[in-house]
């Protein structure tokens, strides 16, 4: 595959993507490795932020130092699982600002429907991360980026944690100029639109809802 994709294969994050498709981790353990791997991607899908120089003085003498400047971020969580991503990038990024879509998917068409959106008014001027840790069909991603670029963003990526060829596919047909950073491209959808061998319903296994 060639397309518009970054796949992280950091070791810490292929260890922890392990305990997170492991069906025995339990849910509170589940919610804090999900938190880590977030971390570590979002160095990823924030690696090329801008920067500048200020200066400062260490305690030996003054420098000009690297700092961030320019691009302002948000952080747009997908509900309900995106919110599991979500904690670790504002662990990671405090400052971000952030807003949530709510999709809920048909579970007989698969098609995504809105019924929640609320983000900063200033889209434009930041860079847009939207987050889901699971990228399937594509319907419900490809919704969201859609209404977040109707919302005037420009410069959006969407980082997720295991990746679906057929999702790729359609996102990138969708979005060609938005970047995918996820931790795993995965085998194949199943007949419910389930990710193989994936790692399960992420929203139920971040909240255990399930079991
Ligand atoms: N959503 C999930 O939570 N898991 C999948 O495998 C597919 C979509």
């Amino acid at each position: 595959m060639t397309e518009n994709l970054t796949i992280v294969d950091h070791p810490l994050i292929q260890h922890k993507l392990t305990i997170l498709r492991n069906k025995d981790t339990p849910t509170a353990h589940f919610r804090q490795v999900i938190r880590e791997v977030a971390i570590l991607l979002g160095c990823e899908a924030t690696k090329d932020l801008p920067l500048g120089n200020i200066e400062i003085e260490t305690p030996l003498e003054a420098i000009k130092s690297p700092y961030l400047e320019g691009k302002k971020l948000c952080f747009v969580s997908i509900l309900r699982a995106g919110i599991g991503l979500l904690d670790g990038l504002l662990d990671l990024i405090p400052s971000a600002r952030v807003g949530h879509v709510g999709m809920y998917r048909d579970h007989e068409t698969l098609e995504a429907h809105r019924y929640y959106f609320k983000t900063p008014d200033d889209l434009g001027g930041r860079q847009v991360i939207m987050v889901d840790p699971m990228l399937a069909t594509g319907n419900t991603a490809i919704a969201a980026a859609t209404e977040l670029k109707n919302a005037g963003a420009s410069a959006l990526k969407f980082m997720c944690l295991v990746a679906a060829p057929e999702g790729v596919r359609a996102f990138n047909a969708a979005h060609p100029d938005v970047p995918i950073i996820t931790a795993a491209l995965d085998r194949e959808l199943n007949d419910r639109g389930y990710i193989l061998p994936g790692l399960g319903d992420a929203g139920d296994r971040i909240y255990g809802t399930k079991g």
